[in-house]
């Protein structure tokens, strides 16, 4: 959308109508495709932008905005499919707010109304969590339920009786006594989360379009046709008003849930009423923490008056009540184009398709990849190349392709194609192969020299948990086994990593795009990566990485044993196995040498490892890796350090939350080398627990074992003398 520099009270010009016109027009068609199809052509974040820009509009033009304006107007018509229901009472949709000064500036504004007044009673707020389903309206008389409708344009609603009559949670009786003549009950009609993506991968199997989110899939369950369909859908319902109400005795919202909640309405556990914005805020903070942790999607919180005389007195918009908003936390779903799905070739061979697509920003970062498992979850989504997809970054957890928008799919220029699963490695063309009979992960089976495998292994062995080598991150292992130019690859396998030396990397170019003076160009050149470009006077050297690259291999080799197991890259073989096996054997021979019995019986290892370590032994090229870093000055023996005096010979120590001067890794450290064992979960053969700042269950669980719990002090003396 284009939009035009606006300022305020002058005749709005050709420009502003023209944007605006198209933006009503617009907001019309994407409200309909939302609340009458419950398929959204657009993300709420690029709706809830379009419809600000026609309120900023609105305030600066008034005299453009006519009374069928979107923004006078509740969201929603009545679909032909079902028969129209007029409310006893309109119903409202919600003003909106997007940052906490805006809402903070409602609650001021609300906070002066109500001094105003002057009637005395008390303001407090009634937060609770805003559900992202679908609005029901329930009349109930004398105890019984006699209609339920959706919310319509708000005057009008759509009779859904049949349907809400399958649904467990919402009573055909209201039980107990002392309920009113009439009452309309209003809340919100919800698919739990963790029903979604099941109930998703029903509708593909069944070749129907899958639902962009749980409000779709509510919204969608329940305007069915069929009742016996709405019958099989997961649906629940938290109450969060009420409209038309006769004989209810009620002096506050709050108290009103009480008693709906005792007649047998299922009520929210989510809300709270409090005194002061700080504590709307701490509401806010919490719930902005434990969004995923509730039963249901969330996309904000609803603060309400919560005392019924004060919310009569502000009253109502066309579309909004006064006395209540609604804050809403940043977007975690956008939609974005999947311009086409590739596959990774990974460190053991698991060969992962992945969508690449527009970049967008989601939840705080920018996303344009996102994996796709393997073959049969790209099926179960249901989406294909050039779809519009629906992509979903929910805090801190990686970024998800939910599922295509179906509506959009037929518009696409090219059209959409669907992802073929490639049948031969695309890094060395070796056929794929399941890993084990009913597998669902295809496997390059060739590990020692399939170059993509082998990438990922050497950016592996140079990892913080292995050798540590910084200057050797995944780009430089990149150039390393896989250069523009292939046959200048100086590793064909990880054995040689500790032989090269720096003329071996002198000619070893990459592709980069081009730029001229800081600006792509557009076009791409080769470079050499581990040299520096060089001139006619200045010849080509080795960069200041490449020198940190051979000073890090240098001092790489002196890295504990544990630590050249790990870099390994045997499969279960991670840093626990990895000090097991350490402490118990001293030595990479005593570790080959082992049966897969004495392997197994070390704590922390176990059958599974065992075998996993005999197999790998058992392949020369593997052997030949250990060798070769052997001759190269790999350390390959513990040295046992007599100066440390084994204190904690028998003990199994916990170390949980921060400690003010010891790495979590130091702290295991000081315990192993003192012949101790580092567990990571506590347990009624826990010697002590020593806990930091922020310890979180595990010292709840040491104090409810009664486990001595140690500080940082304590830990000290425990490493000196063993006992604490
Ligand atoms: P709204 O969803 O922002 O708020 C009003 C609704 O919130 C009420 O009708 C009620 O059903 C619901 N609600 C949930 N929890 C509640 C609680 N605890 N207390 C009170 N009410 C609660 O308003 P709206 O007008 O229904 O719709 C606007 C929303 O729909 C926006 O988020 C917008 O992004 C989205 N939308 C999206 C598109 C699209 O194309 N993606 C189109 C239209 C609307």
């Amino acid at each position: 959308m284009s939009t035009v520099e606006t300022s305020a009270s002058e005749i709005p010009s050709d420009e502003i109508r023209d944007e605006y016109e198209q933006l009503t027009e617009n907001v019309r068609k994407y409200r309909y495709a939302y609340y009458n199809e419950d398929a959204p052509l657009i993300s709420d974040a690029e709706f809830d932008a379009l419809y600000r820009r026609l309120e900023e509009i609105e305030a600066l033009h008034p005299e453009l905005v006519a009374n069928d304006s979107p923004t006078q107007e509740v969201g929603g018509e009545v679909s032909a499919a079902f028969a129209p229901v007029e409310h006893l009472q309109r119903m409202y949709s919600l003003e909106d707010v997007f940052s906490l000064d805006e809402l903070k500036a409602w609650l001021d504004r609300a906070t002066a109304s109500v001094a105003n007044l002057g009637n005395g009673r008390k303001l407090r707020w009634l937060s609770e969590v805003k559900i992202d389903g679908l609005a029901v309206n329930l009349l109930y008389r004398n105890g019984e339920l006699v209609r339920a409708a959706t919310r319509g344009d708000g005057t009008t609603g759509e009779d859904i009786t049949h349907n809400v009559l399958t649904i467990g949670d919402i009573p055909r009786k209201l039980t107990g006594s002392n309920f009113p003549a009439e009452v309309e009950i209003r809340g919100e009609i919800f698919i739990p989360t963790k029903d979604f993506l099941a109930l998703n991968e029903r509708m593909v199997e069944a070749g129907k379009a899958p639902f962009a989110n749980p409000r779709n899939s509510a919204a969608g369950s329940l305007r069915q046709k069929d009742p016996k369909v709405t019958a099989e859908r997961p649906l629940h319902m938290f109450v969060h008003g009420i409209g038309a109400r006769e004989g209810l005795d009620a002096e506050s919202q709050s108290d009103t849930y009480r008693l709906l909640s005792g007649w047998g309405l299922p009520t929210s556990p989510y809300f709270k009423v409090v005194d002061s914005y700080q504590d709307v805020l701490a509401f806010i903070e919490h719930y902005g923490e434990h969004r995923h942790d509730l039963l249901h999607e969330i996309d904000g919180i609803v603060v309400k008056v919560d005392d019924f005389g004060l919310q009569r007195a502000l009253g109502h918009t066309s579309r909004v009540p006064r006395w209540s908003v609604a804050y809403k936390y940043p977007p975690e779903e956008v939609h974005t184009k999947l311009l086409d799905i590739r596959v990774n070739v990974g460190r053991t061979g698991r060969v992962t398709p992945y969508g690449v697509m527009e970049p967008v920003k989601v939840a705080g970062s920018t996303v344009e990849m996102a994996t796709l498992h393997n073959q049969d979850v790209v099926k179960a989504k249901g989406v294909k190349i050039g779809d519009i997809v629906v992509l979903r970054k929910a805090g801190d957890v990686i970024p998800e392709i939910v599922g295509p928008v179906m509506a959009l799919r037929e518009a696409q220029d090219p059209p959409v194609r669907d992802f073929v699963m490639p049948t031969d490695c695309p890094s060395c063309g070796t056929p794929l192969a399941p890993g084990k009979e009913g597998d669902v992960d295809l496997r390059c089976p060739n590990a020692e020299s399939c170059p993509a495998q082998l990438t990922e292994r050497v950016a592996h062995l140079a990892g913080r948990g292995a050798f540590d080598i910084e200057a050797l991150g995944y780009e430089a292992a990149l150039a390393l086994t896989r250069p523009a130019e292939p046959e200048q690859a100086p590793l064909t396998n990880e054995a040689g990593i500790f032989s090269l030396k720096p003329e071996d990397l002198a000619d070893v170019r990459i592709r980069r795009e081009k730029k001229t003076k800081g600006v792509p160009t557009g076009e791409t050149e080769l470079v050499p990566y581990f040299y520096t470009k060089g001139t006619a006077k200045k010849p080509s050297v080795p960069t200041a990485n490449t020198k940190k690259l051979f000073e890090e291999l240098q001092k790489a080799k002196a890295q504990p044993l544990w630590r050249v197991l790990v870099a390994l890259s045997i499969r279960h073989v991670g840093p626990t196995a990895s000090r097991a096996l350490a402490t118990a054997f001293g030595s990479m021979e005593a570790i080959r040498a082992a049966s897969e019995e004495q392997l197994a019986h070390v704590d922390g290892v176990g059958p599974t490892i065992a075998a996993a370590l005999k197999e790998w032994f058992a392949v020369d090229w593997h052997v030949g890796i250990v060798e070769a870093w052997e001759k190269a000055g790999v350390r390959m023996a513990d040295e046992v350090d007599e100066s440390t005096p084994r204190t904690l010979e028998g003990m199994t120590v916990v170390v949980t939350g921060t400690l003010p001067n010891f790495s979590r890794d130091e702290a295991k450290e000081a315990i192993i080398i003192r012949g101790g064992k580092a567990s990571g979960s506590v347990s009624k053969n826990t010697s002590y627990v020593v806990a930091g700042e922020n310890a979180g269950t595990k010292l709840d669980k040491a104090e409810s074992l009664g486990l001595t719990v140690l500080d940082e002090d304590g830990f000290r003396r425990l490493l000196e003398t063993g006992t604490a």
